[in-house]
């Protein structure tokens, strides 16, 4: 049982001053037309710019990287978190707002010279989206432009993407 009681009021005052940081994608998701709307947005903006390469960054870049992809005839490529991926790869490591992290590509999924889009979820610090373009340009695709759901504009992430494109639905 809880040490503390529900109905104390002080419990209550508490829990009002915790301000919820994070941006939860998944109540999006529940809703078919606002997710379908969310797709067709990016499709309508990159279909027909011959990108061969959508490259979704792990976790929530699986979610809206496929759906983008089939609908403009691009293939999927999953970016992964370290030691996920079974074949070789290679890897970029990158700085978090609070310490490291890495990102892994299979050697051969993209060739030199593809056209690629990186998708994922929310662009914070620009980290995660700076590595994603890394790996692609180190295995020699051209990043086209980097898209996200959500950006936090105040973090000034798009400012660490070398001056890459960069696209996202709420700014
Ligand atoms: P960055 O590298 O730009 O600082 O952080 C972006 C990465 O962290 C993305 O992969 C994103 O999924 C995750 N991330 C950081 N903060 C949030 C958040 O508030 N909501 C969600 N959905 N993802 C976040």
């Amino acid at each position: 049982m809880s040490a503390y009681r529900d109905e104390d009021p002080r419990i209550h005052d508490i829990k009002t001053r915790i301000r919820i940081m994070f941006q939860d994608i998944t109540t999006l998701l529940l809703n078919p037309k606002a997710f379908k709307d969310t797709i067709d947005l990016f499709v309508e903006r990159y279909k027909g710019k011959n990108i061969s390469v959508v490259a979704g960054i792990e976790a929530r870049g699986f979610i809206f990287g496929p759906p983008i992809a089939l609908a403009i005839g691009a293939k999927f490529v999953p970016l992964r978190k370290p030691r996920k991926l079974p074949g070789e790869v290679i890897s970029e490591k990158y700085i978090l707002e609070y310490g490291r992290d890495c990102l892994e590509m299979h050697v051969g999924a993209v060739k030199s010279g593809e056209r690629a889009l990186v998708v994922d979820d929310l662009i914070a610090t620009g980290g995660t989206l700076c590595a994603a373009m890394n790996l692609l340009e180190r295995a020699g695709a051209e990043v086209v432009e980097c898209a996200c759901v959500i950006e936090l504009p105040d973090l000034k992430g798009r400012e660490r993407l070398n001056g890459k494109p960069f696209q996202a639905t709420m700014p």
